[in-house]
């Protein structure tokens, strides 16, 4: 695995790789396109930092277990360790901010949703969070107006505003630590707006985040 933490210049940062905590329907629109309840507190699951990989590098996807789908999801990167944080102490530890792409075997979680099982398999594997390079938090600007977009060959699919976050970026960050303590290289990822769906071989993806981020890879 050559994944690292970059900055947007592509150098490489001293920060190790950590796990990825993730929130699920923390947009009420993608939680009602999927038939999901709005949860009244942040439903938090962990990729481990095997599946982290660089969206600069074609995109593997798992083909035997049906419909891979995209979730274009705003990633913080922590810089220094958080315990049952407040939000403000939350705030200042974020080092990076990007894109993350929280790739989901749709039909493998909906058969363990089904079973009551864990989500893992569908959600953990090898390669399942590429990740954009990193703006630091002075080129990203305010948490509550960061704006990101996903096209698929070239067609707009999803389009976020960290505003309309049912709850917002260091609130999460802090909630997250009551649970998890948070270290220097881990990423939270804050959940993903309506418009997921299939990633097919041969697509072009590109990223967006505020105007200073535009990326495209394409699945291998
Ligand atoms: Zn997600």
């Amino acid at each position: 695995m050559d994944y690292r933490h970059r900055w947007l210049n592509g150098q490489a940062m001293q920060l190790p790789l950590g796990k990825v905590v993730c929130v699920g329907r923390n947009y009420a629109e993608h939680a009602r396109e999927l038939n999901n309840p709005i949860p009244s507190e942040p439903l938090l699951f962990i990729k481990p930092a095997t599946a982290l990989a660089s969206v600069l590098s074609p995109l593997v996807v798992p083909q035997q277990y049906g419909a891979c789908h995209f979730e274009t999801e705003l990633a913080f990167l922590i810089g220094e360790r958080l315990t049952a944080a407040s939000p403000a102490e939350a705030a200042r530890a974020i080092a990076g901010v990007g894109l993350g792409l929280d790739l989901t075997l749709r039909e493998l979680q909906d058969h363990l949703k089904a079973e009551g099982h864990p989500w893992e398999k569908a959600k953990a594997f090898d390669n399942a969070c590429p990740m954009t390079p990193f703006l630091t938090p002075a080129e990203a600007g305010p948490l509550e107006e960061l704006n990101f977009m996903l096209e698929v060959n070239g067609r707009l699919r999803q389009q976020g505003r960290s505003e309309l976050m049912l709850v917002p970026v260091a609130e999460l960050l802090a909630y997250c630590s009551r649970f998890f303590t948070l270290m220097p290289g881990d990423v939270v990822l804050t959940g993903t707006p309506a418009g997921v769906g299939p990633v097919a071989s041969g697509d072009q993806l590109t990223l967006f985040l505020n105007n200073a981020l535009r990326l495209s890879t394409h699945v291998i």
